[in-house]
C-alpha cells in the first residue's frame, strides 16, 4: 500500500500551490477546516459538494458563507481528471478516456446490460502484471492511480448520465491490478460508498477483481465488497505461462487456499473468471480440472471468451466450444455464466484497455492446439 505522504504533498502546503480538494482524504479536509477555525460540520458540507453534487467550483458551495468560499478559493481548487475522449460502441458500451494531471491517460468503460449499468474502473495506468493475453499487461506499469483519480472515473461517468439514470454496479476490472494498489483502492471505496457525504454505493454492488495476490484477499473481505479472481488456467504449468508474474509468486494451491478461507456472507460467492483461449485452456480436461479445483468453495464461474486485440496471438474459441465448456461445468454442479463481450469495437472489452498494440512475444504462450 502507498503511504499518506501522497496526500500530504498534494495538499500543496509544501509547494505553495493551491491544494486540490478532491485529492484530500476526509481526515485531511477535517484538519483543514479545523486549521481555519471553522465549525467541524463544515468538512461534511464540503465533502457533500465534492462528491454528491460534483461541483467544479468552490463558489458553487452555496451553504458556505461568501467570505468562507473566498478564503477556501485562495487555498484550494477542485481539479478533476479531464475527459478528452469518449468512444461509443454500437452495442451501447462507452469507453471514457481521461487525461490525468501528468498527461497519462486512464480508461474506464460504461456497460449497459438490461436494467444494469456497470462502470469498469482502472486502478493503474498500465499494469504491474504481465498476463500474456491482456493488452494492458503489454504496456507495463506506468504508475498507480491515486484514490481521487479512481473516484474521478466515477464522477466522469456520472456526468454522462441523464439525471434519472444511475450506475448500478462498479467493477474494478479495468486497467491494472487493484490489489497492487490497495491503499488507493480502499480510500476510493470509502468515498464511493459513504452514504452521508460520499457517492453512497453499497459495497455489495462493488466488485474487485484480482489476478491472485493471495495474501491480500483478506483486505478485500475487510472492505465488504465482492471478490472476483481471474483463474484462467487449471495447472501451474499453464498458469505460469499465461500469468507468469502472479503465478510464480502465488501458485494455484496457495491462491485457492486463500479463496477457501475467504469469509463469505450467507448470500455471497467468490466469482472465478476464466478467459477461454482456443486450444489452450478450453478442453474437456480443463473443465474437469476446474471442477476439482473449485470443490468446497462457494463460487460461480464467469467464462470470458478471449477478446482479440491488434497483435494478439490467441484466438477466441468458437461458440460451440464455449457452450461445451460451460455445460461441462454445469453438469458437475457449478454455476457458470458466459460473459458476453461488450464494447469490443472500441477496444473497450475485458483485456483490451491500453493504447499499446504490441504484445511482448516472450510473454505469450504459443497455443498448442485448436485453429491458432
Ligand atoms: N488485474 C485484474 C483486473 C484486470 S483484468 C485481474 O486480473 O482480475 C480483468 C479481467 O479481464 C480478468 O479476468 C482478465 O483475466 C480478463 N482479461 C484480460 N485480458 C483479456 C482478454 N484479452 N480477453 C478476455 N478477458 C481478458
Amino acid at each position: 500500500m502507498t503511504s499518506k505522504s501522497q496526500s500530504i504533498s498534494e495538499t500543496g502546503s509544501e509547494t505553495g500551490q493551491p491544494l486540490n480538494l478532491l485529492a484530500q482524504t476526509p481526515e485531511a479536509l477535517r484538519q483543514l477546516v479545523h486549521d481555519l477555525k471553522w465549525p467541524p460540520y463544515r468538512a461534511q458540507q464540503i465533502l457533500r459538494w465534492l462528491y454528491r453534487h460534483r461541483v467544479r467550483d468552490i463558489d458553487q458551495m452555496t451553504d458556505l458563507a461568501r467570505t468562507d468560499r473566498a478564503t477556501l478559493s485562495r487555498l484550494a481548487r477542485i481539479q478533476r481528471t479531464e475527459e478528452y475522449r469518449s468512444l461509443a460502441s454500437t452495442d451501447g458500451t462507452r469507453k471514457l478516456l481521461g487525461r490525468l494531471a501528468d498527461g497519462l491517460v486512464v480508461e474506464s468503460v460504461l456497460i449497459p446490460n438490461g436494467s444494469r449499468l456497470t462502470l469498469c474502473l482502472s486502478t493503474q495506468v498500465g499494469c504491474t502484471l504481465d498476463c500474456g493475453f491482456c493488452l494492458t499487461g503489454a504496456m507495463g506499469l506506468k504508475r498507480n492511480l491515486k484514490s481521487h483519480e479512481i473516484v474521478d472515473q466515477v464522477l466522469m461517468a456520472l456526468d454522462h448520465l441523464s439525471p434519472d439514470a444511475c450506475l448500478t454496479n462498479l467493477v474494478f476490472m479495468g486497467m491494472g491490478e487493484p490489489l497492487a494498489n490497495l491503499w488507493a483502492v480502499a480510500e476510493a471505496i470509502e468515498r464511493l460508498s459513504t452514504p452521508s457525504w460520499g457517492l453512497g454505493f453499497s459495497p455489495r454492488r462493488i466488485t474487485i477483481s484480482t489476478a491472485g495476490l493471495a495474501p491480500r484477499l483478506k483486505d478485500v473481505a475487510a472492505l465488504g465488497v465482492n471478490l472476483a479472481v481471474s483463474l484462467n488456467a487449471t495447472t501451474n504449468a499453464l498458469r505460469d505461462q499465461l500469468m507468469p508474474a502472479i503465478n510464480r509468486l502465488y501458485p494455484l494451491e496457495i491462491l485457492l487456499e486463500a479463496c477457501r478461507n475467504y469469509p463469505l456472507s450467507p448470500r455471497q460467492r467468490v466469482t472465478f473468471e476464466y478467459v477461454l483461449l482456443a486450444g489452450v485452456n478450453d478442453t474437456d480436461e480443463d473443465a474437469r480440472r476446474l471442477v476439482k479445483l473449485l470443490a468446497g468453495i462457494r463460487s460461480k464461474v464467469n467464462l470470458i471468451p478471449f477478446n482479440e486485440f491488434p497483435g494478439s496471438l490467441y484466438r477466441k474459441p468458437d461458440d460451440w466450444a464455449v457452450l461445451r465448456f460451460q455445460s461441462a461445468l454445469k453438469c458437475a454442479g457449478l454455476t457458470a455464466f458466459i460473459r458476453k463481450s461488450k464494447g469490443a469495437d472500441v477496444l473497450g472489452a475485458c483485456g483490451q484497455l491500453g493504447n499499446q498494440p504490441a504484445v511482448r512475444p516472450s510473454l505469450v504462450l504459443t497455443p498448442t492446439g485448436g485453429d491458432c
